[in-house]
């Protein structure tokens, strides 16, 4: 399945626009490299961790959801309490009394952006034929780096520098200049600077396209620890086309008790997510498994969409300015959503799959499913999507539970519950 390009380019002058400022964006960017040629020390390898995983865990109490059909025209029925005025928590908190734990892999600013050297490990993952998804890319040139090289906005700010041997997506090609796309980046590089002497691989895609890429033969999740190290104040559209521009990446929530980053806990959960769907056969790929990464929501909806997901979990933590505020909720877009409505029906399914079994696994109270259009990283998927906003940080009992090894655990077993309700669903359906 081939997508048009025009969705990428569409966020092309947004993205220039906000590679303008380097010392924000560019080291940060070569951080990304250093989880994927030398992983993190902090980051459990997923083989270590597979064998120790438990897949026998019993089967939450819940039934299996029943989402709507689609020929269904009143809204769902959803739990949508009418108590309280939804949390936009793609915003960071403003009033939150909290001072954020030092991150402590937050990569120095410097002026000029590290090289990023290719990755050393190709004969570990399969070819590109192994891969079960339809890859958005595979059927484009995977072209590749012949020396160092620069990229560069087109007013000639430098992104990024990369080693030799580098995978990049061929997107638009002439006989001087290439269009390529580098993890999220489109950028315009002259045809003798590239070349294709080198074998397509998975760990090539992974290259260009970013992410950790866990390949196995069954459906592919996409898994999003949101935030990371520093926020990106730089704006990009609500969705493909639109006017509306909102800041690419906030920088999270705190817990109140705890002081812990939402960016840590939302990590911390999304490897052991990790790990328990890589135990039970699926193929994964991790937007980030560092704080260290400058990928914006319209980005990692992006990365998901090029691997081809089959579904995409954005695990987020909450906040509110009421303590007592508690809960789990997840969010998908509306019926009506301008941009990837079409994927309402299925979104909603795996948002409620994944609320009812994260609520019923790790006891943390149902709130509701959100719909709502105003999410960017949901907005630009297009594959199935759902934010799973796991408990109120802003609660002091949900927060320092939320921090427990145990929690954290059943939390990822929860999730990959839902993970296969939905499935089951669809193979149903
Ligand atoms: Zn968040």
């Amino acid at each position: 399945m081939k997508r048009p390009i025009f969705t990428l380019l569409a966020l092309l002058p947004v993205l220039l626009t906000a590679c303008g400022d380097p010392a924000s964006v560019t080291p940060t960017v070569g951080g990304d490299a250093v989880t994927f040629a030398d992983p993190s020390p902090a980051v459990t390898s997923a083989g270590t961790t597979v064998s120790g995983s438990t897949t026998t865990l019993p089967t939450p109490t819940t039934t299996v959801p029943v989402p709507p059909t689609p020929s269904v025209t009143e809204p769902p029925k959803t739990d949508v309490p009418a108590t309280e005025s939804p949390v936009t928590t793609d915003v960071p908190t403003t009033d939150a009394p909290i001072t954020e734990p030092p991150v402590t892999n937050d990569v120095p600013t410097t002026d000029a952006p590290p090289v990023i050297e290719p990755p050393a490990k190709v004969e570990e993952l399969p070819e590109m034929g192994d891969a079960p998804s339809v890859l958005e890319y595979s059927d484009r040139r995977v072209l590749y780096t012949v020396e160092e090289t620069t990229l560069s906005t087109a007013d000639g700010t430098v992104l990024i520098r990369l080693g030799a041997g580098h995978a990049l997506i061929a997107v638009e090609e002439t006989e001087e200049a290439v269009t390529i796309l580098y993890r999220g980046w489109l950028c315009s590089l002259s045809a003798d600077q590239l070349t294709e002497e080198a074998p397509s691989s998975a760990l090539a895609l992974q290259d260009a396209l970013g992410g950790i890429y866990y390949p196995a033969s069954t459906r592919l999740i996409a898994v999003d620890a949101g935030h990371q190290g520093k926020a990106m104040k730089e704006k990009e559209p609500l969705g493909p086309g639109s006017d509306d521009l909102k800041a690419m990446l906030s920088s999270g929530t705190a817990g109140v008790s705890t002081r812990i980053a939402e960016r840590e806990l939302n990590l911390r959960v999304s490897l052991l997510l990790r790990d328990e769907l890589i135990a039970r056969g699926y193929s994964v790929l991790m937007i980030r498994e560092s704080h260290s990464v400058t990928i914006s929501n319209a980005q990692r909806a992006l990365m998901a969409n090029a691997y081809g997901a089959d579904a995409f979990v954005r695990i987020h933590a909450n906040g509110s300015a009421n303590s007592e505020t508690r809960g789990a909720m997840t969010i998908c877009q509306t019926k009506i959503n301008p941009y990837n409505g079409q994927l309402y029906e299925e979104s909603y399914a795996l948002s409620l799959c994944m609320l009812e079994h994260y609520s019923a696994v790790t006891g943390i109270r149902l709130k509701k499913v959100w719909q709502t259009d105003t999410m960017t990283g949901i907005n630009w998927a297009t594959v199935p999507v759902t934010i799973v906003e796991m408990g109120y940080m802003s609660n002091a009992e949900e927060d320092e539970l939320m921090a427990t090894d145990a929690f954290r655990k059943s939390a990822a077993v929860g999730m990959a519950d839902g993970l296969d309700a939905y499935f089951e669903w669809k193979s149903a359906n």
